[in-house]
């Protein structure tokens, strides 16, 4: 009997260290959505690919877990009851010093490129359409968490050669260190950690600068032309690109 025992604390004991072995903390997402059904899904997703689950069903409820929880990531739903929306929410949160840098992702069933403009205009880091495979909204998940801690001083940055390393905020190149300007430095930071999407001016300005700080676009265009002739020596230059009729975009692949 005593030895069932012993046994059976030693089998739990084994399967305790294989499931909390990593012994990481688990990050945090909370999931607004008020259709209960959808909610639950999503839930049971991201529990099973290992993340801590928050849930709200509209906006003033969610801002309360926000504030009191501090999640890692939300997980936002468009369309919201009590006249409140997701975009409501999303533009609190970015207003809020102590709040703007937790990441968003909007969860919208309107698939119009206005909304998705707006979404990311609201300050948004991604978004997914409805419907979406419960494997894409982990790997999206996932992405916009590996951003975000390059962006807070995580781990390094790497593309092509380019690397930046948020914890000492130094650039290299091909392992040559890259003497940088603050400004320009924050600017390829959030570049390199949004790579191949196009930005407006505004939306850089919102970014880089913050959106309570007054600076005309065209600043935006004299640090761009001092990026450049930074990395110009050593050949990635060309990695600040020009998306005519929006604004600018990082990325490797030369058209
Ligand atoms: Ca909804």
């Amino acid at each position: 009997m005593a030895c069932t025992n012993c046994l059976s604390l030693g089998l739990w004991y084994l399967i305790g260290l294989i499931l909390f072995e990593p012994a990481m903390k688990n990050e945090t997402i909370l999931v607004v959505e008020d259709e209960p059904a959808i909610r639950e899904m999503i839930v049971t997703t991201l529990e099973m690919a290992g993340f801590d689950c928050l849930q709200a069903a509209e906006v003033s409820q969610a801002h309360h877990l926000v504030v009191d929880h501090r999640p890692n990531l939300i997980l936002l739903d468009w369309m919201l009851p009590n006249g409140l929306s997701g975009i409501d929410l999303c533009r609190r949160l970015k207003k809020d010093e102590m709040l703007s840098e937790t990441p968003i992702i909007m969860l919208t069933a309107k698939g119009e490129e206005d909304n998705k403009v707006q979404g990311l205009d609201a300050g948004a880091d991604d978004y997914i359409t409805k419907p979406f495979s419960t494997r894409e909204l982990v790997s999206r998940i996932k992405a916009v968490l590996r951003r975000s801690s390059a962006l807070s001083g995580e781990k390094p940055i790497d593309v092509g050669g380019l690397s930046l390393d948020p914890a000492s905020q130094r650039v290299s190149a091909h392992g040559k260190a890259v003497d940088i300007g603050p400004t320009e430095y924050r600017l390829l930071a959030f570049f390199m950690s949004h790579p191949e999407r196009a930005y407006t001016r505004t939306q850089l300005l919102d970014q880089v600068w913050g959106g309570n700080v007054y600076v005309e676009d065209r600043t935006i265009d004299v640090h761009i032309r001092r990026l450049r002739k930074v990395l110009e020596p050593f050949g990635f230059a060309d990695y600040i690109q020009t998306v005519r009729g929006t604004g600018y975009r990082f990325s490797n692949k030369i058209d």
